[in-house]
């Protein structure tokens, strides 16, 4: 099998299974028990907690919590801070956000809240001046992701929370660094130091499934979410997850030592393998090329083709690839995100995303570059778009008027 749809999820490391092994059978005590065996539980979480904050520059461990996900890490600051702010309810965010914020948006916009989607251009840059016309006085909340997650395009975290703290101190800035986190630098004493809130997501960097963090800078105003008992500050309660904890730990650990190459390593690899489909298929385009983008993804576009036919073909050969982001792949709708960037019909329809991660290897793009052309030959004599004789697209007389993705 070969694995490239890394943005989905990502293997446990094999350092991050063996940190967690003593946890589960021997070292299974609940951190909050007053007896000697549960001390050393209590410290390793500890521990973890102060490894991960100092990873990302927090000022103090106790600014980050740990979660199940980032899905809540993302649920508890939206409801968190406007729980904590009763008196304004305007929210910000993008029309590209994973549906973690997209539809918590909706959702308020529901509840009687107003919420800005900001829009992006063809290469999924951020609007920068409808950003800042949005910012108001009843402005709550900005909630931005640094990474997106189906085309890699990376937003100016720093520029855009630097712009929210001059414009009015009091609005909370919060981001969703699910797809960035180990992959690009953020430093909360540094490019991030006007960030509030920050979610991530352990499997997305070889840590499990079921566990993720939520960073909460001191003084944020943000109301506790998770009543229970006393866990987290008070701030989450529920028994930790003790095992999983320290395989995020120890995941961020792996990633911290080996960064630079490790990302050199797979930007050389998605480069290899999208210069190699640009050059070998016509009528190709890399959504979201001419902007910053994270170094492991690859989103491209197949004119006149089905990406969901592509991704049948590709599976067949055992490569794993995705038409966009996992959560909303069983849905025949084009991608929203691709929608936002103003992508073609023809397109968004064919866009097929590689995600890479540590573990891929030269062989692996090697072998999808050779068989990745037939597949597309194959579809596209199937494709009523696709002249066949001609090996161009057809004249737009001879289209099927209307025909709709699920036909
Ligand atoms: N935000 C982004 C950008 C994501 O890519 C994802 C998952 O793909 C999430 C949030 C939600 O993460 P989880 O499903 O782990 O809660």
């Amino acid at each position: 099998m070969i694995y490239l749809d890394n943005n989905a999820t990502t293997a446990v490391a094999p350092e991050v299974r063996d940190a967690m092994a003593p946890f589960f059978c021997d070292e299974y005590f609940n951190p909050s028990s007053m007896y000697d065996a549960a001390k050393p539980v209590k410290h390793a979480v500890e521990s973890a907690r102060e490894l991960i904050a100092q990873f990302l520059g927090a000022s103090y461990t106790s600014e980050l919590l740990f979660t199940s996900c980032a899905t809540e890490s993302l649920n508890a600051a939206i409801f968190g801070a406007i729980r904590a702010n009763p008196e304004r309810r305007h929210l910000i965010t993008t029309a590209v956000e994973h549906p973690a914020v997209l539809e918590i948006g909706k959702e308020l916009q529901r509840e009687g809240f107003e919420v800005s989607f900001i829009g992006v251009d063809r290469q999924g840059n951020l609007n920068l001046g409808e950003f800042v016309r949005e910012l108001r006085s009843d402005t709550l909340l900005v909630a931005i992701m640094h990474a997106n997650n189906e085309t890699g395009v990376v937003f100016p975290i720093e520029r855009l929370s630097r712009v929210v703290k001059e414009t009015d101190p009091s609005i909370l800035f919060l981001c969703d660094a699910t797809q960035s986190m180990t992959k690009i630098p953020i430093q909360l004493n540094g490019n991030f130091r006007n960030v509030d809130m920050l979610a991530f997501s352990g499997h997305k960097f070889h840590a499990p499934k079921g566990i993720g963090g939520l960073y909460l800078r001191r003084g944020t105003r943000c109301r506790t979410f998770l009543i229970g008992g006393h866990q987290e500050l008070g701030r989450r309660g529920g028994t930790e997850n003790v095992p999983y904890i320290i395989g995020m730990a120890k995941a961020v650990e792996c990633a911290a030592g080996n960064h630079a190459d490790d990302q050199k390593r797979i930007e050389y690899l998605r480069n290899k393998l999208e210069n190699g489909i640009v050059q070998k298929i016509s009528n190709v385009e890399v959504n979201g090329s001419g902007a910053e983008r994270m170094p492991n993804t690859l989103n491209i576009a197949v004119h006149y083709i089905e990406g969901e036919g592509i991704l049948y073909q590709l599976s067949a050969l055992g490569i794993c690839a995705s038409s966009g982001s996992a959560c909303t792949s069983g849905s025949l709708e084009p991608s929203h995100v691709l929608t936002a960037m103003g992508v073609p019909f023809t397109a968004k329809h064919g866009s097929v995303r590689f995600s890479l991660s540590r573990y891929t290897v030269e062989s692996e793009i090697d072998f999808v570059l050779d068989k990745f052309p037939e597949i597309v030959a194959r579809l596209r004599r199937l494709s009523p778009y696709w002249d066949q004789a001609a090996n161009k697209p057809r004249e737009p007389q001879h289209v099927v008027p209307n025909r709709t993705h699920s036909s």
